[in-house]
């Protein structure tokens, strides 16, 4: 078989301004990254805090590989279950105020894994339609009955739950910070349907987790819901806490469940333990360095009052995420190409990753951006008349 079909596809991308490419970064992950012999301030990453390149992560990373070598060994319940595994489930367990956790290879995969363990086709699932793609993939694949309810909207989850159905579970699931807008899930309506028809609800806050709260416990943790008010609490480690991977957290049935039944689980090698001994480091840091959210938050006030200054379009957003609302696919790509041509590393987000129509620069924030690169970016974004 040829594939001629599927360069044809792929031509069509390019006619659509659709097509994506890869860049090669030739430096360290962080606010100054390499690419094609530039250097750029990046204003892309999910790196919020600035501790994917932190010399204690990394050197607890190195000595783990010493003690432990590379790879796992196996899956979790074969033999690449280890200590720093358990560990850094207990960890989190204890962070998050809940019973136990469970740590997963990526947070696609705990996504997957965990509607696969606890839905089937007799169940339910209602999402946000802004969900992130892991979540609604999971939905989509469970089996379950599935619906998706208008962003962030529970009048419509309240109609879509007020409409008699025989499923035996109700699962509503929502991301926490929203991965491509960077608003926030109405959380205290989710949790008084989701309490008032008996429902479960599952928070994915893989870019809340290390930002909001306090110590940077997440949406979930601002809000002080427990694990009985929203008993599925999800998040990753590739975001604020810079290295890789995700855990659940919730009460002992649920974590046993996720452990016998999730197939994203059980058929996966475990993440390397060095990964887990340098995660334990990092949510330390991620806890103690109150600094770190306290000058992120300074930095996204400035960057939004001149950003409003300027007439930008910026999203209502408290998040790291300050997504810039261009609309056409071509534009969102050129702004994101002129300020590259400036030094500023800014992707444009284009469908089937948002809506059509609404491609989009997502800037993204570091705690380790200084307020001269925000301005540095303010200006650029006025030079290349992002607000004509
Ligand atoms: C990044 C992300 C994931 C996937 O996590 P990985 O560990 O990168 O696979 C899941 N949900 C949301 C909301 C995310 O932003």
């Amino acid at each position: 078989m040829a594939f001629t079909q599927l360069s044809a596809h792929l031509v069509e991308l390019v006619a659509q301004d659709l097509y994506r490419t890869r860049q090669i970064i030739d430096s360290a992950p962080g606010v100054h990254v390499q690419i094609a012999g530039r250097q750029l301030i990046n204003f892309s990453s999910n790196d919020y805090l600035g501790l994917a390149n932190h010399p204690q992560v990394k050197h607890a990373f190195k000595a783990a590989v010493d003690d432990f070598g590379v790879g796992s060994g196996a899956a979790h319940l074969v033999c690449g279950h280890h200590r720093v595994h358990h560990e850094l489930e207990n960890d989190l367990a204890e962070f998050t105020g809940r019973e136990r956790a469970v740590l997963f290879s990526t947070g696609f995969m705990a996504n997957l894994g965990i509607m696969n363990a606890l839905l089937t086709r007799k169940d339910c699932v209602f999402e946000d339609r802004l969900n992130h793609a892991s979540l609604l993939d999971g939905g989509l694949a469970s089996g379950a009955r599935f619906k998706r309810y208008r962003h962030a909207d529970s009048h419509d989850l309240k109609r879509l739950m007020l409409t008699p159905s025989t499923a035996n579970t109700t699962l509503v699931v929502s991301d926490g910070v929203f991965s491509m807008d960077g608003d926030c899930a109405p959380l205290p309506q989710l949790v008084a349907l989701t309490t008032h028809h008996q429902a479960w609800l599952m928070i994915d806050d893989a870019h809340g987790f290390g930002v909001l709260g306090e110590q940077g416990g997440g949406l979930v943790a601002q809000h002080g819901f427990s694990q009985q008010e929203v008993p599925i609490l999800m998040a990753t480690f590739g975001k604020a806490l810079g290295t890789f991977g995700a855990f659940v957290a919730g009460s002992d049935a649920l974590i046993e469940t996720i452990i016998q039944r999730a197939r994203s689980y059980i058929y996966t090698t475990a993440l390397p333990p060095a990964l887990a001994a340098a995660t334990r480091v990092s949510l330390q840091l991620m806890i103690n360095d109150s600094w770190r959210r306290q000058k992120l938050q300074a930095l996204i006030a400035h960057f939004r009052q001149g950003a409003e200054q300027l007439g930008l379009s910026v999203a209502p957003s408290q998040s790291a995420i300050q997504p810039i609302m261009i609309g056409s696919n071509q534009r969102a790509v050129e702004l994101s190409a002129a300020l590259r041509e400036q030094g500023f590393w800014v992707s444009a987000i284009r469908p089937p990753t948002v809506p059509t129509n609404t491609a989009r620069l997502r800037v993204t924030f570091s705690a380790l951006h200084e307020l001269a690169e925000v301005e540095a970016l303010l200006a650029a974004l006025d030079n290349c008349r992002v607000n004509a």
